[in-house]
């Protein structure tokens, strides 16, 4: 479990951590105020548990919670407590075969699944879906606890998807964004009236934090974070959940894990709050939508099969949750297209060259109409059925579709939907023209799609009044389009330099390998899961022997070649998943998950040898190097990430001191 004082500790720590000072980012703002702040906050905090009345799991998951808390707890024993709860149960089954990503067996067996999951990761699905089952109503009555959830699972999922961006392993993004608005759950719970009268008067978020924080001595945000960190979730989880609804005011470094998850968090959120709305609040969503997708360094192609896919299993695990995930077949289209249009902004349009096809009209009652049409300056096409005019639609395109109808029956309403079906996303103003005597039943074209309708033998008047309205509309989505792809082109670019930029934070500029921020951000990512889990876990310093040399007899250009060349064979050398980065200087580390120390000890083996037996330098690489490889791997006792690092460390001082040019393990007993 992380350590229960550990955003306190943090909150003395600096921005940029370094090995020795053991903290993480600040909880708030940098400096005095800041840590007042975080004091107020936590004890504020510790006021509100100790009336007893926060959220907490309950049944099985609280036992769950506190079996998984102890240092023995084994997976069998787990494994009874989870049959207990047959719900429970069948949940950890499907996460663990939906993590597994189906590319092994089929996982069946829950001692398997909780195996595979790991019991930290049991303990945060069984923490979620806890609070899911039994915080579905309360005493707060302008706050929509269905709704909450709905859109928490929304967030959640959205969270999983952007996991990779979140820097995050999948599973515990979902598990962050599921529990990311708890404190505003919390609030409804523990102040049912007080926080209703809130809720009614419609602030804005921010207005509505500051609210909280006057009534309540803390907000919504301060009071999810808080409900984490005692509920022993991840030091980042809280760290993010924090700031996730304004990333901007985060304290944290740009291009660090915790800033990567408070980004994917927000854009999570942002995807939650879209799915929960209509059609028309959506479109006015979107550019902040995009503008947060950005910020993660996704480009506006990717958001929409993106949304899609988080939609499709939000329904999924609506049903398994029985939480009402709504169905929008439209939702991709309607992330591609144009808004639904206010007329507000109709005057002072500029006139534009509209294109209409005409539809199943007689030739002789359409000699009339083309003259007309024409005459107005609008391109015509003339075809005889809807296949022809679709065809037509998506060569071409068209503005405008007018359709002669027999009468406003399902074959009509049929042959209405698919004219207005295509358009490459656009959506076609479909004037049908009917019989006058059908006229009552016209509601079913327009349901089906159609803007607007005509008798026959309408007036010429009627005809142009119809073309005016048809204009308005067609401009005004011509506007709204262009305003979205200026919007979307801007947000990709943006995306782009936020990737590059992204990189650039992460990497050592002169070897090209991880920062030493990134890398030490890695290795406590790492420790924290591997102390969890039980997984082994090694880390590996290496330095390059008597560098200085090098700098002295060559010069440090000839220096700096040397070091590029030997970063590149030690990355080489590794596996995908180790984490190679430049601690400092001539200076190496290795984190290697999933490693014991003997398979350590051999990785070490294999690069002192293969830097041994190459050559460096430029024109010809003729310079001999070696380096001295100190080894360690996770043990018991071990406080922290830096305790590992230490011993490694300490065993590359006895490397050096043994004569260089060779690896030392130092190993206690591992975890
Ligand atoms: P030892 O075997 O004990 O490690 O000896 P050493 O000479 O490698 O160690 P020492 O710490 O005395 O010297 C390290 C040298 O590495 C000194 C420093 O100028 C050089 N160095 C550190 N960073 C860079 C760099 O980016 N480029 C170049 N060219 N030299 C660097
Ligand atoms: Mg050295
Ligand atoms: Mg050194």
């Amino acid at each position: 479990m992380v350590a229960p004082n550990a955003a306190t500790r943090a909150g003395h720590g600096g921005p940029d951590p370094g090995r020795q000072d053991g903290g993480g980012p600040a909880h708030g703002p940098p400096g005095q105020t800041g840590k007042a702040m975080t004091d107020d906050a936590k004890q504020n905090f510790a006021a509100l548990k100790a009336g007893g009345m926060l959220p907490s799991p309950r049944g099985v998951a609280l036992a769950v919670l506190e079996l998984t808390q102890r240092n023995d707890t084994d997976v069998k024993t787990l494994t009874h407590l989870v049959q207990t709860d047959p719900a429970m149960a069948g949940r950890l089954l499907r996460y663990a075969n939906a993590a597994h990503g189906g590319s092994l067996r089929h996982i069946a067996s829950l001692n398997h699944a909780i195996v595979f999951l790991g019991i930290f990761r049991v303990r945060q699905i069984a923490l979620g879906f806890s609070l899911v089952d039994h915080y579905r109503s309360g005493a707060c009555r302008q706050f929509d606890y269905m709704g909450y959830w709905t859109r928490s699972l929304a967030t959640a999922i959205a969270a999983q998807q952007v996991a990779v961006q979140a820097q995050c392993p999948p599973d515990e993004s979902f598990t962050c964004g599921l529990l990311s608005g708890i404190g505003r759950l919390a609030l409804a719970t523990v102040f049912p009236a007080e926080y209703g009268e809130l809720l009614a008067a419609g602030l804005d978020a921010g207005a509505l934090r500051a609210a909280e924080t006057d009534r309540f001595g803390l907000d919504h945000a301060t009071l999810s974070s808080e409900l984490l960190e005692d509920w022993g979730l991840p030091e980042i989880f809280h760290q993010a959940v924090r700031y996730h609804e304004q990333p901007g005011d985060a304290p944290y470094p740009a291009g660090s894990r915790v800033q990567a998850l408070t980004n994917a968090l927000h854009f999570a959120a942002k995807v939650g709050m879209l799915l929960d709305l209509d059609a028309a609040q959506r479109w006015e969503r979107l550019p902040s939508l995009y503008h947060a997708a950005a910020q993660l360094g996704l480009e506006d192609t990717e958001v929409p099969s993106l949304v899609d896919d988080v939609l499709t299993r939000w329904q999924e695990w609506g049903r398994e949750l029985q939480l009402p995930a709504r169905d929008f077949s439209d939702l991709k289209r309607l992330l591609m297209a144009p808004a639904d249009l206010a007329g507000e902004h109709a005057a002072a349009l500029p006139v534009l060259p509209m294109r209409l096809i005409l539809v199943g009209f007689q030739a002789d009652g359409c000699q009339a109409m083309l003259a007309t049409l024409t005459g107005l300056g609008l391109q015509v096409d003339s075809v005889a059925d809807p296949a022809a005019a679709t065809g037509l639609l998506g060569e071409r395109g068209a503005d405008i579709v007018m359709v002669q109808l027999p009468d406003c029956g399902a074959d009509a309403a049929r042959r209405v939907r698919a004219l207005c079906a295509v358009n490459g996303g656009r959506q076609t103003h479909c004037i049908a023209v009917i019989p006058a005597e059908a006229e009552a039943g016209v509601a079913a074209l327009m349901l089906a799609g159609a803007a607007d309708y005509l008798t026959v033998g309408h007036t010429e008047a009627a005809l142009l009044a119809r073309l005016n309205a048809a204009q308005r509309v067609v401009t005004l989505q011509s506007a709204v389009r262009t305003e979205r792809e200026t919007v979307i082109r801007s947000s990709a670019e943006w995306a782009r330099s936020n990737r590059r930029l992204l990189q650039e934070a992460l990497t050592d500029p002169l070897t090209r390998l991880y920062n030493r921020r990134y890398g030490l951000d890695r290795l406590r990512q790492e420790w924290s899961y591997a102390s969890h889990s039980g997984a082994p876990l090694s880390c590996l310093m290496l330095d390059i022997d008597h560098f200085k040399t090098v700098n002295d007899r060559h010069g440090h250009d000839t220096g700096d070649v040397v070091l590029s060349q030997v970063a590149q064979l030690l990355q080489h050398n590794c596996r995908k998943d180790d984490v190679v980065f430049r601690f400092g200087g001539e200076e190496f580390c290795v984190v290697a998950p999933c490693t014991p120390i003997q398979e350590a000890i051999r990785l070490g083996e294999r690069i002192a040898a293969a830097v041994r037996a190459r050559r460096y330098g430029a024109n010809p690489a003729h310079l001999v190097v070696t380096v001295s490889v100190g080894v360690a791997c996770l043990a018991a006792g071990d406080r922290d990430a830096e305790a590992l690092s230490a011993r490694a460390d300490q065993a590359l001082y006895a490397a050096k001191k043994a004569g260089r040019d060779r690896v030392v393990a130092l190993s206690r007993t591992p975890a």
